[in-house]
């Protein structure tokens, strides 16, 4: 580590900024957001600050004449952005007068330089690579920025507000801590963190005994909860923030078989993990006991997560776990997922709508033969709705039939779609009379089957078509 991490108190003086043109207006920005007071040499002489917020732009004092000579006195740093030459003298002269300084891009200049920043308030991450690789930094943040609560920033200015209050009753150092300790993960911190600062202020000021508080040795909830989190279809990129946070909070999840071990390696190193699904040909543990499970660990205190494969809500029989723990008054929350049909239509460019083609989208499943001849087909007969299949490829020689009987051309475009997101995916696209024999040769599924003229719009149908005017050009030219 060569550069040490530190945070600069702005409001201790001016910076001293430097330089001209795209890149000093980025720093101004920077800085300005952060509350900084800032001497400005616009070395090209446009001083334009349009774009800027008013509030900062009053914190602007604009200087004229050569840096070189300015008067250092209070300034707590010196930046120099898109100033040339001058900036390597500028940087000189301050390194002579022991004063840090940075020179944007020039490591060789500067004494100091910025770090990637995740910004919450008064959390503040700070991501170096010592200069050498921005774009790794920021990539790092973005991982950090998916995992930090968004109100994380209100959890410290409420600590911050209340410490010292609390602190009077609280004479030693590790009964202050612990009772910190519990209100981060407690209740009280939850509800800061749920935007409910309010509430959160009534039960800290409804603690009558501080000592008692913090004594309880466990800095956990005694409340357990449920999270059914959507995973997606596979690609772990498409977890949402949410879903992330869920997994990395878990005490233990209970997992689908369709969960990827991708985001499987997503979930928290000592969370338990609990397998309850079933795969085609192999049952399950069956749902009565997959909702007892569930209301059995909140019930514990844990954290559990029930994790599906796509949306809960979305042939994942969520409906009715939420049932359950409402019955048996367990705290829940429900975080969406990518539902499968949605993933395919991403990667392989199905637009599930389309002016005047397709006006509405039908999803549903027909796992069995026995399944579409539950299917009312004839609701189905609107060549301008898009047909979502789940688990259909077992039945989609019934599906065709259904279809070809309420009237639907046998040469309705239709795609079958294998694994979506995942590194293996695959796509079959062709017409409705050929389904049976596209879903023959995605070898193994899941899959979902999209049925409409949408499918024409589709990457592999056009990819298809390309294909098919070679081969027919080709021949032409045999
Ligand atoms: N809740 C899930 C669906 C569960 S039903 C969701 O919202 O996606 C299981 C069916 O989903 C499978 O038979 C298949 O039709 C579809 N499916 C799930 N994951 C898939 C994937 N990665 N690629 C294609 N289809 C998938």
């Amino acid at each position: 580590m060569r550069f040490l991490p530190v945070f600069l108190d702005l409001q201790t003086g001016p910076i001293l900024l430097v330089g001209a043109g795209e890149l000093v207006r980025a720093k101004l920005r920077l800085l300005l957001a952060a509350g900084a007071r800032i001497r400005w040499y616009a070395t090209d002489g446009n001083r334009d600050t349009s774009g800027l917020d008013a509030e900062g732009v009053a914190r602007i004092v604009h200087e004229s004449g050569d840096p070189l000579v300015a008067d250092l006195s209070g300034v707590i740093a010196v930046l120099c952005a898109g100033a040339g030459e001058l900036g390597h003298a500028m940087a000189a002269r301050t390194k002579a007068a022991g004063f840090p300084v940075n020179v944007m891009d020039e490591l060789a200049h500067s004494t100091f330089i910025f770090p990637a920043i995740v910004d919450r308030g008064d959390v503040v991450v700070a991501i170096g690579t010592g200069g050498s690789a921005p774009v790794l930094a920021r990539r790092v943040r973005e991982k950090i920025e998916s995992v930090l609560p968004a109100r994380i920033g209100d959890l410290a200015g409420f600590i911050g507000r209340w410490r010292k209050p609390i602190s009077g009753g609280l004479p030693e150092m590790a009964l202050r801590r612990r009772f910190w300790e519990r209100v981060v993960d407690g209740p009280i911190g939850a509800l800061v963190l749920a935007g409910r600062g309010e509430e959160a202020e009534q039960a800290i000021k409804d603690i009558t005994d501080p000592v008692a508080f913090a004594g309880v040795p466990s800095s956990r909830a005694p409340e357990g909860h449920v999270s059914l989190v959507g995973a997606g279809p596979g690609d772990p990129d498409l977890l949402t923030i949410k879903a992330l946070r869920a997994l990395q909070d878990a005490d233990v999840v209970f997992y689908d078989e369709l969960v990827s071990p991708e985001i499987l390696d997503r979930i928290r190193r000592d969370a338990s993990r609990v397998p309850v699904g079933r795969r085609v040909g192999k049952p399950g543990i069956g749902q009565d006991a997959v909702n007892a499970l569930l209301v059995e660990a909140a019930k514990a205190g844990q954290r559990a997560v029930r994790l599906k494969g796509g949306d809960c809500f979305v042939f994942g029989r969520g409906g009715e776990e939420i049932s359950a723990l409402r019955e048996a008054g367990v705290a829940y929350s429900v975080i969406p997922g990518i539902t499968a049909g949605l993933g395919a239509a991403a990667q392989f460019e199905v637009p599930l709508t389309y002016r005047h083609e397709a006006l509405r989208i039908t999803f549903l499943t027909a796992h069995k033969a026995g399944d579409a001849a539950a299917v009312d087909w004839g609701t189905l007969t609107d060549d301008k709705m898009t047909v979502v299949v789940y688990m259909g490829m077992t039945a989609a020689s019934a599906i065709r039939a259904g279809l070809l009987a309420a009237g639907r051309s046998p040469r309705t475009p239709v795609g079958v779609f294998a694994r979506v997101t995942r590194p293996d995916a695959r796509a079959a696209v062709g017409v409705l009379e050929d389904l049976p024999a596209l879903v023959a040769r995605i070898e193994s599924g899941p899959a979902i089957l999209i049925i409409g003229d949408v499918v024409a719009h589709s990457a592999p149908w056009r990819a298809s078509q390309i294909n098919h005017l070679a081969s027919e050009l080709l021949v032409a030219a045999e």
